[in-house]
């Protein structure tokens, strides 16, 4: 995967390409990654990357001849590659696009600043729009970084286990379940037993009790998108079972208290 990030601000890309995952990936070459300058394309004497908007109004609004210029020098460079401009107004980005970028030889990503970019830069030079999420950033550099980050560790090989991605949250349509390390006691909470019983299969089953119960309490929509396979629905019976049995004995216990009186 080639990443090209057209910005005007390149060194704020060094620390986030400097560490980590993201860092082994480029060492490995699992990914290459670049910022360009749009300041580099602009072809006037004080290299002038925005201006004021037609129709008055505050803000500026980064010209369309610089950007175009920067746009199709990494085109020219990557001609596979999807030219994303990152933008709120775009589609909000969540796991399933990552694992579809993923799958691309190259992104080009391009961060506007001020108010936004020109619009005539979104007719011909831009596959994709994409937002990170409803709300408004002053550049789309770290939404660039964000994009960067989510796809970068689906790429085979970038996390340390293979299939390491396949089980987080998201990509199975849960959220992942709980997780402990050392210590075994941390001030006076306890590691559920099972996972240090060596049981593989008993941990597997707790761990997707525990990515269930996850996902009903903090994310029940997951739960409705998602096509639960038997094992699964099994568990959610279970625990309506056991809610019913719960709420019917409260009921009887209401009800004989109000006979009581
Ligand atoms: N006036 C614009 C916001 C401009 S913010 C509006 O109201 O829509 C400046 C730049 O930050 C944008 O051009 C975009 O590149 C980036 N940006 C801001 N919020 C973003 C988001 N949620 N997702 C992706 N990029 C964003």
């Amino acid at each position: 995967m080639n990443f090209v990030v057209l910005t005007i601000f390149p060194e704020m890309f060094d620390p986030f390409w400097a560490h980590g995952i993201i860092r082994r990936a480029i060492e490995s070459k699992k990914i290459f990654a670049s910022a360009v300058n749009i300041r580099d394309y602009a072809e006037d004497r004080h290299q002038v990357t925005d201006d004021r908007p037609y129709g008055g109004g505050s803000g500026m609004v980064m010209k369309p001849e610089p950007l175009a210029r920067a746009i199709r020098a990494a085109s020219q460079m990557q001609p596979q590659a999807k030219t994303i401009l990152l933008t709120p107004r775009g589609r909000v980005f969540n796991q399933n696009l990552a694992y579809k970028l993923a799958s691309l030889d190259g992104l080009v990503l391009v961060c506007g600043r001020y108010e936004g970019v020109d619009e005539r830069i979104c007719h011909d030079l831009i596959d994709y729009e994409i937002s990170v999420g409803e709300y408004v950033l002053t550049g789309g550099e770290l939404a660039g970084m964000i994009i960067m980050d989510a796809v970068t560790r689906l790429i085979p090989g970038a996390l340390g286990g293979e299939d390491a991605a396949e089980k987080d949250s998201f990509s199975t349509g849960l959220l992942e379940h709980d997780h402990y390390t050392r210590p075994r006691v941390f001030e006076a909470k306890e590691v559920p037993e099972v996972l240090l019983s060596g049981n593989h299969e008993e941990i597997d089953k707790w761990r997707l009790e525990s990515s269930l119960m996850r996902t009903l309490l903090k994310r029940s929509d997951l739960l409705q998108k998602k096509a639960l396979d038997h094992q699964e629905i099994e568990i959610l019976e279970k625990w309506s079972d056991e809610i019913n049995r719960v709420l019917k004995f409260q009921h009887q216990k209401r009800r004989g208290r109000a006979t009581e009186k």
